[in-house]
């Protein structure tokens, strides 16, 4: 996966911002952290150099789904402790949920270490096989879902336009 990780990140912030509405928290640094949760794990590339690419940097623990889970799972733990309905919480749960997000999409394009750390180091997994469109398709539907929720009042306002326009013939 390559251009849709963003795109991605945008998506799930916006369809879960509205559970966090009641929080001190504006949709912009709502979607901002989910957006940087959604690329995170790309970060490995800074070892990739480092590294001087002794390994795909999917071999790295920031592309274990695994890991990424656990982050959800604390993460969702803090909301749940979190009585004063605080932001800190709201913002790590969409930055570690996109996290796990981008593992995932990364298993559908491509190969992924999805039982690491416990077995299969040496085996990455893709679910592309099982995929019935190239996941390109895959990419370029995320892209378009993502154009839609943001330009989404746009589009409907333009429909709603030709509707009117339309009675106006009839
Ligand atoms: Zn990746």
């Amino acid at each position: 996966m390559h251009f849709a990780h963003l795109p991605a990140g945008y998506i799930t912030s916006k369809l879960f911002i509205k559970k966090f509405e009641k929080r001190k928290i504006t949709a912009k640094t709502f979607i901002a952290w989910g957006m940087f949760g959604s690329i995170a794990p790309d970060l490995d590339f800074i070892y990739w150099f480092i590294d001087h690419g002794k390994h795909h940097h999917h071999q790295y623990y920031t592309h274990f789904p695994f890991v990424w889970a656990v982050l959800v799972l604390l993460s969702l733990f803090a909301l749940l402790l979190d009585f004063t309905r605080g932001r800190t919480t709201a913002l790590a749960f969409i930055f570690t949920f996109n996290g796990l997000i981008h593992t995932l999409l990364d298993t559908i394009a491509g190969y992924v270490l999805i039982f690491a750390p416990f077995a299969d180091m040496n085996n990455p997994i893709t679910l592309a096989h099982y995929f019935p469109w190239d996941t390109n398709f895959l990419e370029f539907f995320v892209i378009l879902w993502a154009l839609y929720l943001w330009k989404k009042d746009q589009i409907l306002g333009i429909f709603s336009k030709m509707g009117s326009s339309l009675e106006m013939i009839e």
